[in-house]
């Protein structure tokens, strides 16, 4: 055999075993119309901050009504603890969750020393055309019996939320679910038209209070890493959900 062709039909036999992109199957995770999840950007706001900022801003674009800039929030009732506190270690837990599910995520904050009012907190996740804002916040009420979760949507005939109530409240569903699932009570989904971090916002927005301070158990109980990620893992399955059903109707 005359060996002067036998090294381009070894490189020609090599070449063809090789599989070309078209040829590798994907993983089983992976469907080829499925939005990467890394293109679904998250704001979250840790609610309030270090200091309140008791200065006016219009609750809404051009409304003659007013509203502190931001509140100092409250505190625990046996912990003491700051409210803006709380917030901030169970966003940060979040936030670390998402990137791992390969989320893009925006903070409006990561320290307790700022000062960005409700407005300028809507204004981060116009800008960052976030698909989902989500208000991390704790309640606190007279009623020193009361617990549990509750989530709040924008307001479904205010003019100024009309556009993003309708994905707002898809979203808050699946919140609700993923909080029931997790043995995490649920007060309820109530719709308000006073919020300025809901009235300034043009992308889907809830707020989630977590529990309420003002109860002895709960206080302990929202300021414990275990809990927070409790919470904070039934908002992940609950984006995750959000995200799924989003793409399906795109
Ligand atoms: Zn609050």
């Amino acid at each position: 055999m005359n060996t002067r062709f036998l090294a381009p039909l070894i490189l020609i036999t090599f070449l063809s075993a090789v599989p070309t992109p078209a040829e590798i199957t994907p993983p089983p995770s992976f469907t080829l119309d499925s939005e990467p999840t890394e293109n679904f950007i998250v704001c979250i706001d840790p609610g309030h901050q270090q200091r309140g900022d008791f200065h006016d801003e219009p609750i809404a674009p051009g409304s003659a009504i007013q509203k502190a800039r931001v509140s100092a929030g409250t505190s625990g009732i046996g912990t003491k603890k700051a409210e803006h506190t709380v917030n901030l270690e169970a966003s940060l837990i979040l936030r670390d969750m998402l990137q791992e599910e390969g989320f893009t995520v925006i903070m409006t904050r990561e320290v307790a020393d700022v000062n960005i009012s409700n407005s300028e907190r809507a204004l981060i996740s116009n800008q960052a055309n976030a698909d989902l804002t989500i208000k991390i916040h704790c309640d606190s009420i007279a009623n020193d019996s009361k617990t549990g979760a509750t989530i709040l949507t924008p307001s479904d005939t205010s003019s100024y939320t009309q556009a993003i109530y309708p994905e707002s409240q898809q979203f808050a569903e699946c919140l609700q679910s993923a909080l029931s699932a997790n043995g995490i009570k649920v007060n309820g989904i109530i719709k308000r038209n006073d919020m300025t971090g809901f009235n300034w916002s043009t992308v889907p927005v809830i707020i989630l209070e977590m529990g309420f301070m003002s109860n002895w158990t709960e206080d302990q109980l929202l300021s414990t890493p275990e809990y927070q990620q409790k919470l904070m893992g039934a908002v992940v399955t609950a984006i995750k959900t959000y995200h799924n059903q989003h793409q399906n109707t795109l």
